[in-house]
């Protein structure tokens, strides 16, 4: 897996994510090694509170795979994903979840809290952190000096 390639992509809807005066929030969708779909938050221009990155790649994901369940799908987002992002994650079946910055007030894959690859659960996903951290920083200014769970010693990959 090239994860600095996708993570490029999930920058790159980041960032156009914030010169539609969204957060800067973006996410890339990968099967089998191929890019599959994109997401970039879309909450203001839409109304929608859901309308986060990873929401946005998954539904994308669903539609042009045309099945509901997602095995197989990693999702790579800049930001860690919320509680919400993290349930869709789960509930869609997909393998796992790779980003580049921690969120101390809202991620939901170890550094708020961990629903992403928790005990008791029944769904876990493969979570992968700190990849290309310093770029995501400059996106993502407000959450660039958290090192988040890249430097609380989660696994980078199992
Ligand atoms: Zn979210």
């Amino acid at each position: 897996m090239n994860y600095e390639f996708f993570m490029r992509a999930a920058l790159a809807e980041s960032s156009a994510a914030a010169a539609s005066g969204e957060l800067a929030d973006g996410a890339v969708a990968v099967l089998d090694e191929a890019l599959v779909a994109h997401g970039r938050a879309q909450v203001r221009a839409t109304g929608d509170p859901t309308a986060h990155a990873v929401i946005c790649a998954l539904r994308e994901a669903a539609r042009r795979l045309g099945r509901g369940s997602l095995s197989g799908l990693t999702v790579f987002s800049v930001v860690e994903p919320c509680t919400m992002c993290v349930g869709a994650l789960l509930a869609s079946d997909a393998d796992g979840i790779v980003f580049a910055l921690g969120d101390p007030t809202e991620g939901a894959a170890g550094s708020a809290v961990q629903l992403a690859d928790g005990e008791r659960l029944s769904r876990r996903l493969r979570v992968v952190s700190g990849i290309l951290q310093e770029a995501a920083g400059e996106v993502r200014p407000d959450l660039r000096d958290v090192r988040g769970s890249a430097a609380r010693g989660f696994a980078r990959a199992r």
